[in-house]
């Protein structure tokens, strides 16, 4: 009798990615915060919500032979689509509509696209 149940496939595919890998070119492309003085990738170590429309973010550089540790600030640029809340009283500039990008998920079987935001793949 055969009691090895284990499936002869993975359940889940996912291949293993190293996107803050040092020096590679796409973490530097992809990471969302880079070194100001090295272009490495960063870790965000701190956050702290200021007001509605600004957030302070404490980060250090992931390159051993940096290790900058600065802060930054995130500011609200402006809003594609305004959504159903009503709030006037934050002043949400809206992008004219020429300028909206349009963010698609990617494409299996597709070549990648370097500007495609990596929240959808894991990265
Ligand atoms: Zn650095």
């Amino acid at each position: 009798m055969n009691f090895d149940r284990r499936p002869s496939r993975p359940l889940i595919e996912a291949p293993l990615q190293f996107r803050t890998s040092s020096g590679g070119e796409r973490a530097k492309h992809n990471a969302l915060i880079t070194c100001p003085k090295c272009d490495a990738p960063c870790f965000i170590r701190r956050s702290v919500r200021v007001t509605e429309t600004v957030k302070h973010i404490d980060a250090h550089c992931t390159n051993t032979g940096c290790g900058h540790t600065f802060g930054l600030e995130m500011v609200f640029r402006h809003s594609y689509n305004p959504g159903l809340i009503d709030r006037p009283d934050l002043h949400l500039p809206i992008c004219p509509r020429e300028l909206v990008p349009h963010v698609l998920p990617p494409s299996r079987d597709g070549p990648e696209d370097p500007d495609q935001l990596t929240m959808f793949n894991g990265g």
